[in-house]
């Protein structure tokens, strides 16, 4: 510890700035409470003609009614991003399910977005009540009954009265606050591709599921779309590692007709992992978002969850500060902690349960997954009722 560097007060510390930090820095500035942010490092400027971030979101109506409150959805709409009119599940072409916006009254049923963008729209709202501590991260944390003390790498010290821990998945702070979580390793992973499609901008999104894994088409703004491609993560990382001619050559050998001859332009992998935090707060620390859970990605839910959390969040600390209560007491975090927790995890085991149901061979599953793509395309309440989940609004 440096003992020239003054401790700085703050009401909330958040620690990850990614996509449900950032927007809770946000949420609780614009009510007046002062917050620091700490970053390992902060979102790339926008331009243009930039080549699209490989890391893309389906972003709900739900996030997207938060994020316009905000103010940051209008910030992202002069940047890029891609609505969708229409969701499609299909086994094979011939038999495909089509979710429509106007099954939900709405003009669109979503936005595919970039991570890298989302959270700069939300770092550019930032008022005065943001303190911005990036490049930085935790070195110590350490907490009393009435607030929480962090220490920088750079030695800084902060004190707050609630430590909020938004940084993912693999979160330093879950750990340095001894929440242990539950979870594993899905033998799955999947190759991300941004591509070139010979199309025009398309309004849909589809899913393809094949015993090997789901085959997915994402639209982004253009003559462009990014891929995703489940499969045992041995071929996956031998995938990523192609050049992108030779990746193309092999996604148009196991993608559906309806991509078109797609060029790849770069590519990532992804390992898939689903992981529950056994609580959501521990004294004054309290996670949100890929922190406190992951889901595997294939219904595109996680950092709409995140969302969720943070706006949940945001809404009780807001509540508490505006009585002039305590921001971190048990109660609000307990509250928090029994609305969201079993929430999320219903969405994680139902999105298990799709992945069991479709991703493999068995033949009284395969029956069911007939079964069931059948009784959707043709229950008209059945495919509002999904339609409803898929956006957020149920
Ligand atoms: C292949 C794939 C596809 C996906 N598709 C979708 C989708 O379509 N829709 C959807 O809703 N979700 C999707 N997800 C999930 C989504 O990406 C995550 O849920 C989301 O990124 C979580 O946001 P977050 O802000 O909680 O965490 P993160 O995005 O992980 O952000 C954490 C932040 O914390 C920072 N940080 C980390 N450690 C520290 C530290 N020690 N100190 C300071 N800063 C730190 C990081 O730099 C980062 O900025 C997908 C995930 C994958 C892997």
């Amino acid at each position: 510890m440096n003992s020239d560097t003054p401790t700085q007060q703050f009401d909330v510390s958040i620690v990850g700035g990614g996509m449900v930090g950032a927007a809770i820095a946000l949420a609780l500035s614009q009510a007046g409470l002062t917050v620091a942010l700490i970053e390992k490092q902060a979102p790339i400027d926008f331009k243009a003609d930039s080549v699209p971030d490989l890391r893309v979101s389906s972003i709900n109506l739900a996030s997207e009614a938060w994020l316009t409150k905000l103010g940051a959805w209008q910030l992202l709409q002069t940047m890029r991003l891609c609505p969708y009119q229409r969701l499609q599940a299909f086994e094979h072409p011939a038999s495909i399910v089509t979710f429509n916006a106007a099954d939900v009254n709405s003009s669109h049923l979503g936005h595919i977005v970039e991570n890298n963008l989302l959270q700069l729209a939300l770092w550019q709202q930032f008022n005065t009540k943001v303190s911005r501590c990036c490049p930085a991260s935790v070195a110590a944390f350490s907490q009393t009954e009435d607030s929480a003390l962090l220490t920088l790498d750079s030695g800084e010290q902060l004190t707050s009265k609630l430590v909020v821990a938004a940084d993912g998945g693999n979160s330093q702070l879950r750990q340095l606050a001894g929440i242990g979580t539950n979870g594993w390793q899905y033998q799955k992973a999947c190759l991300v591709a941004l591509v070139n499609t010979p199309y025009p901008q398309q309004d849909v999104t589809w899913q393809q599921f094949t015993p090997t894994g789901p085959k997915a088409f994402l639209p982004l703004p253009g003559q462009q779309a990014s891929i995703v491609w489940y499969d045992d993560a041995p071929r996956v990382k031998q995938l990523a590692a192609l050049a992108p001619a030779q990746l193309s050559v092999e996604l148009l050998k196991v993608f559906p007709e309806q991509l078109g001859k797609v060029e790849v332009v770069n590519s990532s992998w992804f390992p898939l992992a689903r992981m529950d935090a056994n609580r959501y707060f521990a004294g004054r620390v309290v996670l949100a978002g890929d922190a406190a859970h992951t889901i595997n990605p294939l219904a595109g839910q996680g950092v709409n969850l995140g969302f969720a959390d943070a706006k949940l969040l945001t809404k009780l600390i807001i509540g508490a500060h505006q009585q002039q209560r305590d921001i971190g007491n048990e109660e609000l975090l307990k509250t928090y902690q029994r609305k969201r927790k079993p929430a999320n995890l219903l969405m994680m085991s139902t999105m298990d349960g799709f992945y069991q149901l479709f991703g493999n061979d068995i033949t009284p599953l395969r029956k069911l997954r007939q079964l069931a793509l059948t009784i959707a395309s043709r229950s008209g309440a059945l495919k509002k009722l999904v339609t409803h989940y898929a956006v957020g609004t149920k």
